[in-house]
């Protein structure tokens, strides 16, 4: 379609309303609007295009834009005062004329009856630019007039979270929709775990978009996610969503998610406790003065069904064992270059090393993956003397055979 036939044919250029829903109430709480071209035979395709494509005059786009904002703020006039409209605006466009085109048109709404409050402006994140910095100054305008701003495809590109900080977005987008089924989403979960953390921190709301499986929605609400978006909840629509469109499928899954998370965490329980003891009764044959690497030789033959590595550290990470590592066939072996290596910058190193020294008993870790083999693996590790802790790695293929410990 030629941009030109878009600019004679505004009237056909019409909102499709994207359902926003919250995990704390099970309800809509906002539309995000969309536009769609509408043709004489009724057809209709979206406008992405038309706003992503640099060639097309910024005057065009702006034009079209505030078009299709005028037409969804007319109908947003209409709805429960307690819903939130999200609009898209790019990024270069707000800071070509400093938001002047925006705030004019919602400040006409707001002689309508439109409560600012109720608008959150979205912004493309790798569309903010390094010169861009005045932008921050309009958004905490903007926000000090109620308007809400979210930045949206967050973690997309290498962004830089720093942006999060700087900027202080009142909801963060997050999009799930690439997370394929049987790919494990680790790696992702753990840049999405940064952003949570970090949006935890400036106080704003996780927002997962693209929503459109079971398992993405249950990464969503794993990850910390309180808002979402996608065709596996709501699709776009013409109209308004009723507000409880999606209650009873949420509150079904939900349900699903927690009776799988509690079936996950009792696993690992039994998997810490099994350890505990087998581990238990393996130290009482153990000589308190034998030297580091006869225990965890010691240790990784009695524990062999789910070790594959053992060593001891003291509380400051320093290693003062080899490794004791099982070969192909089964049998353990010492690796000497294992010692003296420095373990405290690891994560939770020392939360951990704090908690066995509270607890006095043994802990597994979270699922990471371990450098050398190349695969997800967990620690089980235990203070077996003062400022002595042996550190048990567990294998993926046996984590596998357990339900529940992946
Ligand atoms: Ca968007």
């Amino acid at each position: 379609m030629d941009p030109l036939d878009i600019m004679m044919n505004l009237d056909k250029v019409i909102p499709y309303y994207q359902p926003v829903v919250s995990a704390d109430t099970r309800q809509v709480i906002g539309y995000e609007v969309k536009a769609y071209y509408k043709d004489d035979e009724g057809e209709k395709q979206r406008l992405d295009w038309f706003f992503k494509d640099d060639s097309i005059p910024q005057d065009f786009q702006l034009e079209a834009n505030s078009k299709i904002q005028e037409k969804a703020l007319d109908d947003f006039l209409k709805t429960d005062p307690s819903l939130s409209l999200f609009l898209n605006y790019d990024a270069r466009l707000l800071y070509e004329d400093d938001g002047e085109t925006l705030l004019n048109l919602l400040h006409t709404y707001q002689d309508k009856g439109l409560a600012l409050h109720r608008i959150v402006i979205e912004l493309k994140e790798e569309l903010i630019t390094e010169e861009m910095n005045s932008l921050r100054q309009l958004f905490k305008y903007m926000q000090t007039l109620g308007i809400q701003i979210a930045l949206d495809d967050v973690g997309k590109t290498n962004g830089n979270l720093g942006r999060l900080v700087e900027f202080e977005p009142n909801i963060v987008k997050i999009n799930v929709g690439f997370l394929k089924e049987n790919k494990l989403p680790q790696l992702y979960q753990d840049v999405h775990y940064s952003i949570s953390m970090l949006a935890r921190k400036i106080g704003a709301t996780l927002l997962f978009k693209g929503v459109s499986t079971y398992n993405q929605f249950n990464y969503a609400w794993r990850n910390g996610g309180r808002y979402y978006q996608g065709n596996y909840l709501l699709p776009s629509q013409p109209h308004f969503a009723e507000l409880d469109a999606c209650k009873e499928k949420m509150e079904r899954d939900f349900q699903l998610f927690v009776n799988f998370e509690t079936k996950k965490m009792t696993a690992q329980l039994e998997l810490t406790n099994r350890i505990n003891k087998q581990f238990g009764a393996t130290l009482q044959t153990i000589k308190p003065n034998a030297p580091y690497d006869e225990i965890i030789i010691t240790v990784g033959k009695e524990c062999t069904p789910f070790a594959f590595r053992v060593y001891i550290c003291n509380d400051e990470g320093i290693q003062l064992s080899s490794n004791a590592e099982k070969n192909k066939e089964g049998q353990w072996e010492l690796y000497y270059e294992g010692r003296h290596k420095n373990w405290s910058w690891r994560p939770y190193f020392f939360e951990n090393i704090v908690r066995m020294n509270v607890e006095k008993k043994g802990i597994l870790s979270d699922l990471y993956t371990d450098i050398d083999r190349d695969e997800q693996i967990r620690t089980y590790s235990y203070p077996i003397a003062n400022n002595r802790y042996i550190f048990i790695d567990i294998p993926y293929n046996y984590l596998y055979e357990q339900e529940g410990l992946l």
